[in-house]
Formats: structure tokens, C-alpha cells, sequence
């Protein structure tokens, strides 16, 4: 069996432990294998292992890869989740299914009417990037900030919110993590019980976190989308994020 087949099955292990553990379904928590800095050659590894859905983080060498597996297997899901600058949106609305590091509504606006110059597509799904630990990161609103930017995003046209997105300062102690995860579940929480009768919100049910070194923390506070690259794909290079 290859070494990626193998992580991969790890890491399946891992969610299936941590979910029993909070007293979940394995199966309501959607593992997102993030490909970033890895050839196609390790990505089509992973698919031919099963996995559907890809996290990528740079538009360039996503659109490759994108362009080179579709011919492979057009059902793949491919999701944006890094730092996006509003020259790159274009690329973006075209080539993906899911963006997860919307900030800003400019981007969020530029994204749902690039999408609509693709009819053919369904809408692009979107979580809200929120920003957990404050001092340590640029990216991302605030929680006091995150409702404000959901309701302006739910009602772009091309647009579907999901949810709320968080990458948490890294920390070695599982409670810590944990303190930060539930911080962005009870927001998520807030909003959504704000907005059940409300039709913008009617998709709304992602909790984007968790990665390698915090998936076990981030299921137990609700995550519903783990994002894991290192343990599935291996060490990236330095100069990769
Ligand atoms: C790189 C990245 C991940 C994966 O991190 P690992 O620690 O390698 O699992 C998850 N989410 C985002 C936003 C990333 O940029």
C-alpha cells in the first residue's frame, strides 16, 4: 500500500476515534485532503484512495492541478482556502466549488459576479474566515465582526454561505485548542440560531476546522470539516505555508 493510502487511512482512524469520542457520527465530519505543494501525481494517489474533496491554497498551481485531474475524475471538490487577493478571484469563480478564507465582502462580491459569468455552474459555497487568535494572524474578521459579513455574503446571487472558518494560533495543549475552537462554535452557534427562519441561512451548517495537529480538539467543540494536509501528504518545504 502506498504511504499516502496509508496516512489516509490513519487519518480516517483518527476522525472515526475523535467522533466517538464527542459522541458524533464519523460521517457528519468531512475530511478535506489539502494538496498544497504536492504534485497531481499525489493527488490522483489520494483519489484513486477514495478521497473526493482537495483543499488548495495557491490559484496558479491549483488550476493545474485542477485541470489536470477533471480529465481523470470530474466529480473531485476542489476548495480555496488560502489568503486571496482580489486579481485572483477570477481563476477562483471559475475552477472551485468551496472558498473558506472569505474576509472581505469586496472579494466576496467580485467572486459572485465572476461565478455568474459561468451559468453552468451552481454557486460557489462560501465560509467566513474568522480570526480566533488575534495577535498572531491577519487573516480573518473578528467574531464580533462575522455576522455582519454573513448577511452581506448570503445575499450575493452566485454565492451560498455554508459556514465559519478558523485557524486557530497552533498550540500544543489540547484544552487551549480546544478554548479556541469552542470560541468559534458558539459564534457559529449565535448566528445560526439568530437566522433559522431566514432563507440566506438556509445552508448554513459548516464549521471549517481542525487540521494535522488539531483535528482530535476541533471535532470534540463541533468542527464539521477537518482540513488536513501534512499527516495525509507528508512534511511540506519551508516556504510553503
Ligand atoms: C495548509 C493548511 C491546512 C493543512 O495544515 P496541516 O497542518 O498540514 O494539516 C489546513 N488549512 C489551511 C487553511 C491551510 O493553509
Amino acid at each position: 500500500m502506498s504511504q499516502i493510502t496509508n496516512n489516509l487511512m490513519q487519518v480516517k482512524q483518527r476522525l472515526k476515534l475523535a467522533a466517538e469520542a464527542a459522541k458524533r457520527k464519523p460521517e457528519d465530519i468531512e475530511l478535506l485532503a489539502v494538496s498544497k505543494t504536492f504534485p497531481a501525481h499525489n493527488v490522483e494517489e489520494a483519489m484513486h484512495a477514495g478521497q473526493i474533496a482537495f483543499g488548495e491554497n495557491y490559484v496558479q498551481e491549483a488550476v493545474e492541478k485542477i485541470t489536470a485531474l477533471s480529465k481523470l475524475r470530474p466529480s473531485l471538490s476542489w476548495h480555496f482556502i488560502g489568503p486571496l487577493q482580489s486579481n485572483k478571484t477570477k481563476e477562483v469563480a471559475e475552477q472551485f466549488d468551496w472558498i473558506h478564507s472569505i474576509d472581505r465582502l469586496k472579494i466576496a462580491e467580485r467572486l459572485s459576479t465572476q461565478r455568474g459569468e459561468f451559468p453552468e455552474l451552481p454557486n460557489l459555497q462560501v465560509c467566513v474566515q474568522v480570526n480566533v487568535s488575534e495577535e498572531d494572524s491577519k487573516s480573518g474578521v473578528p467574531l464580533n465582526k462575522a455576522e455582519d459579513l454573513c448577511n452581506a455574503i448570503a445575499k450575493l446571487p452566485k454565492l451560498t454561505l455554508r459556514g465559519l472558518m478558523a485557524i486557530p494560533a497552533p498550540n500544543p495543549d489540547s484544552n487551549l485548542q480546544r478554548q479556541a475552537f469552542a470560541a468559534v462554535r458558539k459564534c457559529f452557534e449565535q448566528i445560526k440560531e439568530k437566522h433559522l427562519n431566514d432563507i440566506d441561512y438556509a445552508f448554513f451548517d459548516t464549521l471549517s476546522m481542525g487540521m494535522s495537529d488539531d483535528m482530535e480538539a476541533a471535532i470534540a467543540e463541533g468542527s464539521t470539516m477537518v482540513r488536513v494536509g501534512t499527516a495525509i501528504f507528508g512534511k511540506r518545504d519551508k516556504i510553503s505555508v
